[in-house]
């Protein structure tokens, strides 16, 4: 058997794949699916002699990943000469059954299926996925790997609410966290940087994509996170408002009439950068600041505000912190946001290099003077990597 796995990301319309060394993290051939479902959907496979890209009706799941396999068979490279030793699934919500990856069976789709009402856009995307999977692959390991697993082993104080029992026992409401593959990925390379083992070292991990999350990780475990019962609670992010009172949806519901499903919308697919800067692009929301545009001015600022709160709750979550991480998207291309979310911190001990900040590079790297108490790191995260070796560790088992 061989270290590839395919990993599978379903999405409500898209499907991404990735065919993946779970050692080396080398990955051969990936693939994005889009617009599933509508009159004119979009394949785009990237294998080893280049790009190939296929315009055509992509009925369902199904059909997307029948659509995957016959690009390995004709762009490369071919599936049957390799010996897959298993399919790896992202799966958003595990709940507080799952605190890490497990192998597929009856049982887990049923216990994952339970959970549709804690992630109503995201569980059934991922069912479906493992389902197609299931039946294209029926000889091959399947490995659920949940973005709440790491998180699970925030303590009680920290993922429990402050309401009432009945909502916290009966309902499952409390603090799952998400984003958990890329924490626990860039958590472990900030480990490897600082030549430390993760089991000795404490970090902030700013993970700032289109949606954005933020964790305090000690000694290799996850004891603070800012995504809550859902991905809307914590930073900005794209779309997403991340905190605010809890009373603004009733008194939405109450003074403007508003659905709570509405202002649920809204909070989720308006707000964020879009509501305060018209734009959920961060490279759009630049260039309109850099015009000048206030609406973005003000987007930029209260984004670097709300990281650098979290920084300093974090600082005082962990007591010492050994490194603060910058992954995904913005955190790893945007200069102006790492050094403004972390400056007049000197006091903490964090220190930001303005010449390490601006470098190009692409590779994991240092980004704090080298007698920095506080290491300030980027480090692109790998979650396709990250499920390919949690898949195979649960092979392997
Ligand atoms: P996802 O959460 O979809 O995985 P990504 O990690 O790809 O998202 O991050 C997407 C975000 O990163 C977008 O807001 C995009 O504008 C931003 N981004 C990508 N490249 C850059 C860049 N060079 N400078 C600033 N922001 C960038």
């Amino acid at each position: 058997m061989s270290d590839h796995v395919l990993v599978i990301n379903a999405g409500s319309s898209s499907l991404k794949y990735s065919l993946i060394d779970g050692r080396s993290g080398k990955a051969t051939a990936s693939g994005l699916i889009e617009r599933i479902g509508e009159d004119e959907g979009r394949h785009i496979h990237h294998g080893p002699d280049g790009d190939s890209e296929v315009t055509r009706a992509i009925a369902d799941h199904e059909d997307a990943l029948r659509g995957a396999l016959d690009a390995f068979e004709s762009h490369g490279p071919s599936l049957d000469g390799i010996d897959l030793a298993a399919v790896g699934h992202r799966v958003v919500h595990g709940g507080s059954r799952f605190g890490a990856p497990a192998l597929i069976d009856d049982e887990l789709v049923a216990a994952v299926t339970d959970l549709v009402p804690l992630a109503p856009l995201h569980n059934p995307a991922n069912l479906e996925g493992i389902a197609v999977a299931r039946r294209l692959f029926p000889d091959l390991p399947q490995v659920a790997v949940f973005d709440t697993a790491f998180h699970q082993a925030l303590p009680e104080h920290a993922y429990t609410y402050a309401v009432p029992l009945a909502w916290r026992d009966d309902h499952g409401v409390r603090r799952y966290g998400f984003h958990g593959t890329s924490h626990a990925f860039v958590s472990q390379e900030a480990a490897r940087l600082l030549g430390r083992d993760a089991a000795d070292v404490n970090v902030i991990v700013l993970h700032l994509g289109n949606g954005c999350s933020a964790s305090a990780v000690q000694g290799g475990r996850s004891v603070e996170t800012s995504m809550g019962l859902t991905p809307l609670e914590g930073l900005v992010m794209g779309t997403r408002s991340g905190d605010l009172d809890p009373a603004v949806p009733a008194y939405l519901t109450r003074e403007l009439g508003f659905t709570t499903t509405e202002v649920d919308r809204q909070l989720n697919s308006a707000s964020g950068l879009k509501g305060l800067a018209g734009a959920n692009d961060f490279r759009e929301v630049s260039r309109l600041r850099a015009d000048g545009d206030p609406g973005a001015r003000l987007a930029f600022d209260v984004y670097c505000h709300r990281l650098r709160k979290y920084v300093g709750a974090y600082y005082a979550v962990l007591g010492t912190v050994d490194a603060v991480v910058f992954t995904a998207g913005v955190g790893e291309h945007s200069a102006e946001v790492r050094a403004t979310a972390l400056s007049g911190l000197e006091r903490l001990g964090i220190t930001v290099d303005a010449e390490r900040n601006q470098s190009a590079s692409t590779d994991a790297r240092f980004i704090s003077p080298d007698d920095s108490q506080v290491a300030v790191l980027v480090v692109p995260t790998n979650e396709e990597w990250q499920i390919a070796r949690e898949a195979l560790d649960v092979v392997n088992a």
